[in-house]
């Protein structure tokens, strides 16, 4: 029954919004970069909540609990066992609660996750690109990026410098249809879930990030700067912010200087440069540092002794050519000296890394030191600001008998016609009219349900005064409990406008349960006493404890309806629950 409940509820929004799959505000971000697989098995996590999929934005979706698929150059094969379709198609959508396991063999581990999902095929390998929430994208990149840091205030440092780099530089990837790789390319993220600090270094810092002039910073991190910190021109020329200067970092060198050295023969050093397709010279015996950066990093190098006499070479491009054919740690940064030993090449070097922006090793001893993240913030991004996200654009819509406020008006609207057409059915089942216009407030994310309601994802909504506060509409579909949810809060509604304030909540709530399915068998449930089913539903200890309190309150209703009649029942609700009724409740 489920398994046809959700494709439609997909399909339907699918039809209000150009993409049931993702939303504008998350980030589109490739997973299995640097190894990315050529099938891959897409397996449902949750019992009863099986895969949508999709062959575009707009088609209709079939479901499968365990989905194959694979690449051919660039198309994906889908094997659905399910629904028999073996079909291949240029693009695949998925949603629904997932674990995707790369074939056997591949390198890649598998990721378990219910962001939506886009599939496609480049060269016979899967491009697999997941739309989160920005929040969760900072969960995973801190996971990969400080797995050394056993200080909170450092991770909450690193939170926002992750936060504000996913801003700035959204869209690296555009021109490939996504926003961020999975590498240090852009930010390297885990797919493994993140551990209970790293979401509370992330919760701690939510919605925070460094502004310059009013734009987000460019807020580079990297691993050891060895005591000097890089100006971001010594790196990428063009680039002058004044809160990316060259400066020393005394923290770091606290904590014990990164030392390294590598020994390398001028042959094996002239054979990687050659094959990164360099013009060298011919013979050549030495080399030197000629120039140095302002943070005294090898910035020019001379390759001298051969013909012709002098040839000179970027740091850089020396130190990716030597790096890309002997293995990325045998030149950690461009802050050596160098020295020729017996035909032998011996760089001794400090740090790793680039050396821009925070400095992983110095905000660590920072925090050790008992300074705050905002204080590692101003060292390392001097002149920035710390702020936090802009408040959430609610904007208010209004049907003939409901308002909505929704921060995405054109999506959110089509819950109006479905609310209106809910509150007339129940407005005849109980016999009274709502006397004022009940308001929707549909949440942009969960987070946000969660953060604004304080109720855990497993309700679905909740009513304060004439506001139903509801979880994403998204969320509500996928569930397949848009009507059901919204006929409970506004049989609530209507029940606590006949309320006093001494009605108990187990009679209010099992009201609206009974009104809800006035016909259903009663659920198989062991009777409550009043105080344990109030007790329950004020402060529910489980999802089970809450849900027996529910069930059994609904029964108590019921009972009490089958006795006494469902008008005296509903009067009871502003005269009181007679005394013999109550009496009779502790057997
Ligand atoms: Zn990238
Ligand atoms: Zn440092």
């Amino acid at each position: 029954m489920k398994i046809k409940l959700i494709a439609p509820a997909c399909l339907l929004f699918s039809l209000l919004v150009p993409s049931c799959v993702s939303r504008a505000q998350d980030f589109d971000v490739r997973i299995y970069t640097q190894h990315p697989p050529a099938a891959v098995t897409v397996v449902a996590t949750q019992a009863q909540n099986p895969i949508a999929w999709r062959t575009c934005p707009t088609c209709e979706s079939g479901v499968d609990r365990n989905l194959s698929i694979s690449a051919a150059q660039s198309s994906v094969t889908l094997a659905s066992s399910l629904s028999g379709v073996q079909k291949p198609t240029s693009d695949l959508y998925l949603a629904g609660d997932y674990q995707i396991q790369p074939l056997a063999g591949a390198e890649a581990p598998p990721f378990t996750a219910n962001f939506p999902l886009h599939i496609r095929a480049v060269d016979g390998q899967l491009v697999i690109t997941v739309s989160m929430p920005i929040e969760k994208y900072v969960d995973a990149v801190l996971a990969a990026e400080s797995g050394d840091f056993k200080q909170t205030e450092s991770l909450k440092a690193m939170a926002v410098a992750i936060r504000t780099y996913a801003l700035r530089f959204r869209g690296k990837h555009a021109a490939e249809g996504f926003d961020f790789c999975d590498t240090t390319h852009c930010q390297a993220m885990s797919l493994n879930a993140p551990a209970p600090r790293i979401v509370a270094a992330v919760d701690a810092t939510r919605g925070q990030t460094l502004s310059y002039n009013g734009a987000p910073a460019e807020t580079y991190y990297h691993q050891n700067c060895g005591g000097a910190i890089a100006a971001a021109s010594e790196v990428w020329p063009a680039n002058h912010p004044p809160y990316l200067a060259a400066h020393a970092d005394p923290y770091c060198v606290a904590a014990g200087v990164l030392k390294w050295e590598s020994t390398i023969s001028v042959a094996t050093i002239d054979a990687a440069l050659r094959a990164s397709g360099l013009s060298l010279p011919v013979h050549w015996t030495t080399l030197e540092v000629a120039t140095r950066t302002p943070s005294g990093r090898a910035q020019r190098l001379k390759l001298t002794g051969g013909i012709p006499a002098d040839v000179p070479l970027s740091a850089s491009t020396f130190r990716f050519a030597v790096n890309r054919a002997l293995g990325w740690n045998k030149i950690r940064s461009d802050l050596y000296e160098v020295r020729i030993s017996g035909g032998q090449i011996v760089f001794s070097g400090r740090g790793s890394g680039h050396g821009v922006g925070l400095c992983q090793a110095g905000a660590e001893e920072m925090a050790r030191e008992g300074k705050s993240y905002l204080e590692i913030l101003n060292f390392y991004f001097p002149g920035t600001q710390l702020i936090s996200a802009r408040a959430e654009n609610w904007q208010k819509q209004s049907s003939e008998r409901i308002d909505l406020i929704s921060t995405n008006p054109q999506a959110d609207s089509a819950i109006l016609p479905i609310a209106g057409r809910i509150l007339a059915e129940d407005e005849r089942a109980i016999g009274w009219q709502l006397a004022f216009r009940p308001q929707l407030q549909l949440f942009p994310t969960m987070d946000s349900y969660r953060d604004t309601t304080g109720e855990p994802g497993w309700i679905a909504a909740s009513v304060r005064a004439h506001t139903i506060r509801l979880q994403p509409l998204i969320e509500l579909q996928r569930k397949s409990i848009v009507e059901s949810t919204l006929r409970h809060e506004l049989f609530h509604l209507l029940v606590e406008s006949h309320a006093t304030t001494n009605t108990p909540l187990w009679f209010r709530e099992g009201i609206v349960l009974y009104l809800s399915s006035p016909n259903a068998a009663p659920p198989k449930v062991s009777a409550m006493t009043d105080q344990r089913m109030e007790s329950s539903l004020l402060h529910p200890t489980s999802r089970d404890d809450q849900e027996k309190a529910y069930a059994a309150a609904q029964n108590r209703v019921a009972l009490l309806v089958q006795l006494s009649g469902k008008e005296a029942v509903l009067g009871w609700l502003s005269a009181g629950i007679p005394a013999d009724v109550s009496a009779g409740a502790a057997q």
